[in-house]
């Protein structure tokens, strides 16, 4: 990736970065982050947690007062409302996500499209809140979407299953609609991609005449989706509707790859980070040369991904606050981009996860192994975390 030129904003200034967190909020991440940092902790702590929580040991409160508390919002859309405020303050706008992972049956599912609506009818007129967003897998069974996506015909029951899914689909993105609330749909594992990019495809048909309501996720560490950003322009062309698209690099290249190796298939995932890289450069350039068509979101923690993008705008005169263009990043991650990127007035939203803390486990422990220290190097995050504290002298 080429370094940002043009771009005067710089992610450096941890003072604005961290200006929503106290002094002792800041000291407690500082000791959260220096806890993930120990991988014997981070290797054996999903385990101990699991165990913890079958012992019905009072682990609850720890979590919910360390991890739950850096990376959630709270265990339910109310507990959220004063996190979405604190950030509101400075210009930080917030996704609500559910994030209960793991449910399989029909009334779990139900409750899992009932709750994405809540969310819906609460950002309705927030300009705090511009977005939802839901997981296809929250709405059906993993095994269902994989035979979808592999063309295997479905049985009877497997059909009214399908039906179920598409109808909890077509039920939240036309309350969207209806609330004028745009939608994300998030990219998941690629055995199961084929039927989330159709729901998705179909849904954007239907609802993205006038403007996105619906987005679909682009994962770029997979080697064939320049090719289907080309293709997915070419359908909204011919269509005649807009494409939503949020661009990510991927979350499950381990997984990817694992599963490609013991089946003997061919991976999907780029052979390399540059690939990847060189993709999602190329991605954003594509979506802001057809701004006219596109409206997009980077989903990245990557500063020269957003420093990137902050020069394509500049270069094709769209305003720091066109709603065409977002720059998102996950609570509790990354400050250093949403907040600097907000106080220079570009459009920042924040995923704001949040459940029960039993059911949003499996989603913080993936939020713990990702910083982890390589090889003993203090992570990011926590050296901007460390470089406050110096500053703030506490
Ligand atoms: C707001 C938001 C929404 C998200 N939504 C989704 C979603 O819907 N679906 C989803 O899958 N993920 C999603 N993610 C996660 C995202 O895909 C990345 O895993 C994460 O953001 C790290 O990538 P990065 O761009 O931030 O930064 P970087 O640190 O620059 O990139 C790390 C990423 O690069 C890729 N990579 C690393 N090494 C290699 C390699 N050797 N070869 C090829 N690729 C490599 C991997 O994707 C890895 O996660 C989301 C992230 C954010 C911030």
């Amino acid at each position: 990736m080429s370094k940002s030129k043009m771009s005067k904003v710089s992610f450096e200034n941890t003072e604005i970065a961290f200006k929503a967190k106290s002094s002792s909020d800041l000291k407690k991440s500082y000791w959260l982050f220096k806890l993930v940092g120990n991988n014997v902790l981070v290797n054996l702590g999903p385990t101990l947690l699991k165990f913890a929580f079958f012992l019905r040991l009072p682990i609850k409160s720890i979590i919910k007062n360390t991890i739950f508390e850096q990376f959630c919002g709270g265990e339910s859309i109310i507990e959220c409302k004063e996190r979405i405020q604190s950030l509101a303050k400075y210009n930080v706008q917030t996704i609500l996500d559910y994030s209960v992972e793991g449910e399989s049956s029909k009334e779990n599912f139900d409750l899992t499209a009932n709750e994405i609506i809540k969310t819906i009818e609460l950002a309705k007129g927030d300009e705090n809140i511009p977005f939802a967003v839901f997981k296809t897998s929250g709405l059906a069974r993993i095994e269902l979407l994989e035979k979808v996506s592999s063309n295997i015909l479905l049985n009877e029951n497997e059909k009214k299953e399908f039906g179920l899914l598409k109808d909890r689909v077509k039920f939240i993105c036309q309350k969207a609609y209806d609330l004028d609330v745009r939608i994300f749909i998030d990219a998941e594992e690629s055995w199961i991609q084929n039927a989330i990019d159709d729901l998705a495809t179909s849904m954007m048909r239907k609802y993205n005449n006038e403007k996105a309501i619906v987005y679909n996720t682009l994962q770029m560490y997979r080697w064939d989706r320049v090719a289907f950003l080309k293709q997915s322009y070419a359908d909204a062309e011919n269509g005649n509707y807009c494409l939503g698209l949020k661009i990510v690099r991927g979350a499950y290249m381990e997984k990817e790859r694992e599963r490609a190796q013991e089946l003997g298939y061919s991976s999907p995932i780029q052979k390399d980070k540059i690939s990847c890289d060189k993709d999602y450069d190329f991605a954003l350039a594509y979506c802001i040369n057809h701004i006219d068509k596109i409206s997009l979101c980077a989903g990245t923690h990557n500063e020269e991904s957003s420093l990137n993008l902050i020069d394509l705008m500049k270069e094709n005169n769209i305003l720091k606050d066109d709603k065409r263009v977002y720059f998102s990043q996950l609570l509790g991650m990354s400050d250093h981009i949403s907040f600097n990127l907000a106080d220079k007035g570009y459009n920042v939203v924040k995923y704001m996860p949040y459940g029960p803390v039993k059911l949003v486990l499996p989603y913080l422990i993936r939020r713990v192994q990702e910083n982890t220290s390589i090889s003993g190097q203090t992570g990011r995050e926590l050296s901007l975390i460390i470089k406050e504290k110096v500053r703030r002298t506490i």
